[in-house]
């Protein structure tokens, strides 16, 4: 058993149409409202929210809607099951019937984006937009909902390859900025090469730091030669300046062994910055010749573990094992995520 032990899940009461009640809190704090797939709540009531996974990922083939329906839901009831309550899709181009479908089914609440992931991984359609026509649509599906339904946005994801960042990808950035700068709306972004060029594209062009939230910056292979200490200050200085820090490699040992995340989480800390680091899974499956494959697994098959719920039984255990207090785990995976939202 875990010796640790998170609120317990208010999802139950949500799903049976009652209002999600705070799960912990005693003291309300004010926060303004989160678009989850169910409607506007209190982002006080969000509760431990896995804030970087994907619902689902890729191409759906057509006879494999059901079967993934299917596959997502249980992903989600085991993850409610441990005592995940909220849990953020970036996934911004997904197929919002589907999404509709598999929510119904789960007491987790769902929190969809809008935006765009990496270009080789987008349709022409987003391929082909300008800056204008991404905030457009941005914009669109965090105030009005997104492909002709009531369901909006309530994140914008965005990403980017190494620098010098192509037009496309710039164009991006500077469509999410304006789109926060207008709504409000957190932006969350895919930042395995140079976070610290995205971080200043999108607080010149208007973000608010303490909106913003970079994905994958333990891997590595993105450093760019940087040694573990030096990654561990070029990190630290988006911290200082208000930016949130997505720690997802929990069991990715071959991109970032699980030491070198320690260190890093342990010196965000140690320097006065935990309150700028998040934790969530990443969890993405894809369908390959009829088989549910998850991210890596092919290669290194340990990694189908990784479902949403790994986070609670595997990641934390790991994090107390390394030292973190539950305390500490438990800011992570409530307090930050609720902070986030509400831009502190
Ligand atoms: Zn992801």
């Amino acid at each position: 058993m875990l010796a640790f032990s998170l609120p317990a899940p208010t999802g139950l009461a949500f799903a049976a149409g009652g209002t999600a009640a705070p799960s912990n809190s005693k003291v309300k704090i004010k926060t303004g409202k989160v678009w989850t797939m169910k409607g506007p709540v209190a982002g006080d009531t969000l509760g431990t929210t896995l804030i970087h996974e994907h619902v689902l990922f890729g191409m759906i083939p057509d006879d494999l809607r059901a079967a993934s329906v299917e596959f997502a839901v249980k992903l989600l009831n085991d993850a409610a099951r441990v005592g995940v309550e909220t849990l953020v899709d970036l996934s911004p181009n997904r197929d919002i019937q589907l999404y509709q479908e598999i929510a119904s089914k789960v007491p987790v609440r769902i929190i969809a984006s809008t935006g765009s992931y990496v270009y080789s991984r987008m349709p022409k359609a987003i391929q082909n937009m300008n800056e204008d026509q991404m905030y457009e649509r941005m914009l669109r599906e965090v105030t009005e909902g997104i492909d002709g339904t009531q369901i909006r946005a309530g994140i914008i994801k965005v990403a980017a390859g190494k620098t010098p960042f192509t037009e496309w990808e710039q164009s991006a950035f500077r469509a999410a900025a304006k789109v926060q700068k207008k709504t409000r709306t957190p932006i969350a972004t895919h930042a395995i090469f140079e976070p610290r060029a995205q971080f200043d594209l999108l607080v010149k062009t208007g973000a608010d730091p303490k909106r913003c939230f970079f994905s994958h910056i333990e891997a590595e292979f993105g450093w760019a030669g940087r040694p573990l200490e030096q990654e561990a200050e070029y990190l630290l200085s988006i911290a200082k300046e208000g930016g949130y820090l997505l720690f997802n490699n929990f069991g990715f040992e071959f991109d970032t062994p699980w030491t070198d995340m320690v260190f890093l989480l342990r010196h965000l800390s140690d320097k006065g910055y935990a309150n700028r680091i998040l934790t969530s899974v990443d969890c993405n499956w894809e369908w390959k010749k009829g088989k549910v494959v998850f991210e890596a697994s092919e290669k290194h098959p340990e990694t189908a573990k990784r479902t949403y719920a790994y986070m609670i039984t595997d990641a934390v255990p790991a994090m107390l094992k390394a030292g973190f207090s539950a305390k500490e785990i438990q800011t992570f995976l409530v307090d930050h995520p609720r902070r986030f939202f509400s831009g502190e």
